[in-house]
């Protein structure tokens, strides 16, 4: 089959929330047009909350929790259509909140069964939003994303299988976009070898964008957005953030896999395979450049902040004197099969220090096996970590002297410092009540300058 270009192009949950955000969705579309878009959107803002709420609530409360999600979708549904096209959407989300309802009340809360109650979030917006275009003149299908991400069996944080979803992708959007209709693909979920539902990770929705524009051979993957592009630094914490125009893939990902929200940690690895653009824009703000994600080099130095305000930290020390052969091996199989990624670590004659993403999922059985040859220590809601992000940072002159300057001026004491190997990267871990004052500290003094 013939390569078909197109662009991608993803709508977070505040794009698809308000009628004035669905109208700024077609207005997008319509002026993407002839570029062939397929259209990657996430649940309503707060319905993936609401949702995993639902394993957390007395069984007494489901049905209120239940309603509470209706209200969101019909008071969009209302806002956006006539009352025939109301009822006929009405009708879609109560059919789908029924079966969630049924699955919440059974209880016992697996992996696969979470990700299956939240799976609803993405299949009712992008319904909503493909009827949207149809109002509009723009011919559209709803596609969930089951039928063409496929991914392995980690559920709640699944990878994608490229082969498989290439094939699917090219079966299913390429004969809708050659008759001209715009598909509109739940983001976040994909589908595990035997058939049930998995989804990507936390803002998942992202790398659903950027999975699609890799087995698709698009020409751009446009991430819409609430800000006007990558900052500096997180607009909504870091007040004189500025806006970024053109940052490298590398940089980019490094900024999402250190605490950037504005991107999930996975997006740009796909795109970096097929050489393809990334640009974060902003639905609120259409007449904003937005930011330019690419292979481009943007010359060296630091360029942004990231931050996680809390990270855990895991010390694990050695019961003898010096680390025995194997040792680090064994520390590192063990996370790993756990499924638990690092983000820094440091080594010393007697222990190892490692920090944690706090949405890891396995830690305390790791903990427990690490405990039968070591001794263990971790902290939760302690620590958080700023990271300085740049091409070529690490070996910027005196970076370093003047970074531990500033902190002790500040008095924000340096609990773990990383430098990357990959000299893109210098992270802090601190205290977790001193993140937002060391981001803005560090902003100030390093990057408005
Ligand atoms: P969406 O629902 O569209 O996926 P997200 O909330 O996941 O939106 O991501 C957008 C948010 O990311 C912004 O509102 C902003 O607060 C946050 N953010 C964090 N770091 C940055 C950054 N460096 N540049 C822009 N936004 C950032
Ligand atoms: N709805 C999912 C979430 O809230 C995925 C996404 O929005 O990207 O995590
Ligand atoms: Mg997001």
């Amino acid at each position: 089959m013939a390569h078909v270009p197109n662009i991608i192009i993803k709508f977070g949950g505040t794009s698809v929330a308000t009628k004035e955000a669905v109208l700024a969705i077609v207005a997008i579309v319509k002026r993407h047009r002839t570029s062939r878009p397929v259209v990657v959107v996430s649940a309503i803002r707060g319905v993936t909350e609401a949702l995993l709420a639902l394993a957390k609530c007395p069984k007494a409360q489901i049905p209120s929790h239940i309603s509470a999600i209706r209200a969101t979708h019909e008071a969009l549904a209302t806002a956006l259509f006539p009352a025939e096209t109301v009822s006929d959407i009405l009708g879609y989300v109560d059919a789908q909140l029924a079966k969630t309802e049924a699955l919440a009340r059974k209880g016992r809360f697996s992996p696969e069964k979470m990700d299956v109650l939240v799976s609803s979030g993405e299949i009712m917006s992008s319904y909503m939003i493909s009827h949207a275009l149809r109002a509009h003149g723009i011919d559209s299908a709803q596609v969930i994303s089951t039928e063409i991400v496929a991914t392995d069996d980690n559920f709640i944080q699944a990878e994608f299988l490229p082969k498989e979803t290439e094939k699917n992708a090219r079966k299913i959007i390429v004969p809708l976009i050659r008759k001209g209709i715009v598909p509109v693909v739940t983001g976040f979920l994909g589908c595990a070898p035997d058939g049930r539902t998995t989804t990507l990770g936390r803002g998942g929705s992202d790398y659903s964008a950027s999975i699609l524009g890799r087995s698709l051979g698009a020409k751009e993957i446009q991430i819409w957005t609430d800000v006007d592009g990558i900052f500096t630094a997180d607009p909504r914490v870091v007040k004189n953030a500025r806006i970024i125009s053109d940052i490298s893939y590398r940089e980019a990902s490094e900024m999402a896999a250190f605490g950037a929200k504005v991107l999930h940690p996975r997006t740009i690895r796909p795109a970096v395979e097929r050489n393809i653009p990334v640009r974060v824009l902003n639905t609120f703000n259409l007449k904003a450049p937005g930011t330019l994600v690419s292979p481009r080099s943007t010359g060296t130095g630091l360029k942004a902040i990231a931050f996680k305000k809390d990270v855990v930290l895991v010390n694990v020390y050695s019961d003898s004197m010096l680390f025995s052969r194997g040792f680090l091996a064994r520390m590192f199989e063990i996370f790993a099969r756990h499924q638990i990624s690092i983000d820094l670590v440091s080594v010393s004659e007697v222990s190892v220090s490692v920090t944690l993403d706090n949405s890891n999922g396995h830690l305390e059985t790791a903990v427990k096996e690490l405990g039968t040859f070591s001794k263990v220590g971790v902290h939760k809601d302690s620590f958080g970590m700023i990271s300085l992000i740049g091409e070529g940072i690490a070996s910027a002159q005196d970076i370093m002297r003047d970074v531990s300057a500033r902190f002790s001026k500040h008095r924000i004491p340096l609990r773990m410092i990383s430098m990357g190997a990959s000299d893109i990267n210098i992270s802090l871990v601190i205290p977790a009540t001193d993140v937002v004052r060391a981001a803005n500290m560090v902003h100030d003094t390093f990057l408005n300058k």
